[in-house]
Formats: structure tokens, sequence, C-alpha cells
């Protein structure tokens, strides 16, 4: 198979599925998704709403829509979502809820934790003035670059999104690994936000699809733009059934990325020219400033190893073989 030795550690959506998903897959039952008859979405739909303790959940193509499916249905145009510079739905959806919803974004520094600071949070809501937009929503993401947001956090992020009478959302595309390296159930980290959106794509190995999960009218509302957005799909059981799977086989082994990432951290920390950033709290780590990224990766990819910026990412196509051979590739590399 063509890249089948590539030691791969650019993202996360790299895993592909595996011979039980994909059986899992060829022996879905479906039915019309648009008319809510593919069995398989909606038992995963089902299924996902229970384990998040929501009302509803709707599956979409990708956590670009689903985010976007949220942000459309809590936020009207004229609205403003209180956001992270570095967030995903900010930085990395081609503006979307301001292209399509005429959703005014309030960026705001994450913080070393990945949080949003909640002072600063308070005194970006908007009074009631013609002046200003209408502060609407407020957007957290974790894992946010792999950390791990503490329900503390959250719970107190919750207090005041509800004080001032905002929507909550919450981008969990890797919600899963900050449950697992917590060891909670979801639903703790979900019972603070009223909606989430989760990706089945990434850690979980299935090859497409997230989940917003949420009240019942939110998730009716998001329905209604998924099928604006293109995102009504027909037999979707099939893309389902490799959700379902991803559910019941690759949750709990997030924490083997994670135990994989630490073990990767510890050798870059002893390995001459190349440093971390910080300790790696799931299954991403950072390269510090220092290293000349070019370089190494260059080094790396002559041994068939890639990376994307500073940024090494470890998932389920990467067992401890490959591992050993980038941990002997950090130890062989001296920053030449
Ligand atoms: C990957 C990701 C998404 C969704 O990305 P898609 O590629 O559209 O599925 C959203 N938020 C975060 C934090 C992500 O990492």
């Amino acid at each position: 198979m063509q890249g089948a030795t590539l030691i791969d550690l650019r993202s996360d959506t790299v895993t592909r599925p595996c011979a039980g998903m994909r059986e899992a897959m060829a022996k879905a039952k479906v039915g019309d998704d648009v008319h809510g008859e593919d069995p398989t979405v909606n038992e995963l739909e089902r299924y996902l709403a229970d384990l998040t303790g929501k009302e509803a959940a709707v599956l979409a193509c990708s956590g670009t829509q689903s985010n976007l499916m949220a942000l459309l249905s809590h936020c009207q145009r004229g609205h403003e979502y209180i956001v992270g510079q570095a967030a995903h739905t900010y930085l990395h959806e081609g503006g979307g809820a301001a292209v399509l919803g005429g959703i005014q974004p309030c960026p705001l520094l994450f913080n070393e934790r990945g949080e949003l600071d909640l002072a600063e949070v308070e005194s970006n809501i908007k009074p009631d003035d013609s002046h200003f937009a209408i502060s609407r929503l407020l957007c957290l993401e974790n894992t946010q670059s792999g950390k791990v947001l503490s329900l503390d956090y959250m719970s107190r992020a919750s207090k005041l999104a509800m004080q001032y009478g905002l929507r909550h959302h919450l981008d969990g595309a890797r919600v899963f690994n900050a449950a697992v390296s917590q060891s909670i159930p979801v639903k703790e980290i979900c019972q603070f936000f009223d909606s989430v959106s989760i990706c089945l794509s990434k850690g979980l190995g299935a090859p497409m699809g997230s989940v917003l999960v949420g009240d019942a009218e939110t998730i009716r509302a998001a329905r209604r733009w998924r099928k604006m957005l293109g995102g009504g799909l027909r037999q979707a059981g099939i893309i389902a059934a490799a959700g379902l799977y991803a559910l019941e086989h690759n949750v709990q082994r997030l924490e083997d990325d994670h135990r994989r990432c630490a073990r990767l951290a510890a050798a870059i920390s002893s390995s001459r020219g190349l440093e971390i950033a910080e300790s790696p709290e799931t299954n991403m780590l950072f390269l510090s400033e220092r290293v000349d990224i070019d370089n190494l990766r260059t080094f790396f990819k002559s041994r068939d190893i890639l990376v994307l910026g500073r940024r090494l990412v470890l998932h389920r196509d990467i067992d401890d073989r490959a591992l050993d051979v980038v941990i002997d590739a950090c130890q062989s590399y001296s920053g030449h």
C-alpha cells in the first residue's frame, strides 16, 4: 500500500480505517438519512447524545461543518461570539461564522493552559447598547493544542456564560482525549456546555464525520443548517457505522497515544539539538522555538517520518515499533 511505511506524525486525522471498521461499514444497515430513515445514523446519534448527557445529536461531514452548524444555531446576524485567537472555529474554519452567518468574532488570547481568561471574557461581554454587536456565545476548545481544560475552569466559564445569558459551545474535536486523560466520563465535561462538537475522524480513527450534541431545540436548528450547508447525506449509515465502531473500540486506547506521547517527549528532552516547548498532556507535543525545524523536517523525511510545523501527534497508526523508530531518529539527530 502506498505510504504504508511512512510514520506520519502530522496529525491524528491521518489514521486509516482498520479491517474491523471497514467490515462494520460494509455491513451497516442504511436508509435515507435526510428523511431520518438511516438506522445506523440514528443509532450513532442516540448513542452519543446519551453518552454526553444531551437530549439530541446530529451527524455532520466534518468538525468544521459541525462547529459552523452550532454557531449558526446559537447566533444570528449581528451577534458576537467570544473565542480564542488560536481557536479552530476562529482561525482554521475560513471565517465561516462571519462569512455565512454574519456572526462577529471577539477573539481573545488563550493562556498557557488553553483557557480564555474569564475576567477578560467578562470585560468583553458588551452591554445592551446599539453601538455594539450583541454578545451571544462563549466558545471554548478542549483539548486545546493537546491541553486539557480542568473541570473547575469549565464550571466557572459556564457560570459566567449563564450569568450574562450567553450560550456556551465547546469545540470538542478531541474531547475524548480530555476525558480519557482525566479518567472521567465524557458527560462530566459536556455538562458545562449547551452544545459540543465531537470529531470521529481524529484519534478515534473513523475516515470522516463529526457529531454535534446539545439540547433538542439547538440540534433541530443545526439539522436545518446542515441541510443548507450541503451536509444532508443519504445512506450515511456507512459513515455512522465507522463512528460507532470507533466509539466502541478506540476511546479507551487513546491513553496509549498519551503514554507514547509522554515517552516521545522524554526521548526528545534527552536528545541533542532537540527540545520540547512544554510537557504534553495528551497526544500532541510541540518542539521549542529553539529547534531548527526545517533542518529537523529534512532529517526526519530521510527516515520516512513526517511532521507538520513544530507539532508531533500520536495516534492509532503509530504503534510502539513505529515510536521506537522515531525515538531512534531523535537520538541520532544532533541538530546538524
Ligand atoms: C480537526 C479539528 C476540527 C474540525 O476539523 P475538520 O477537519 O473540519 O473535521 C475542529 N476543531 C479542532 C480543534 C480540530 O482539531
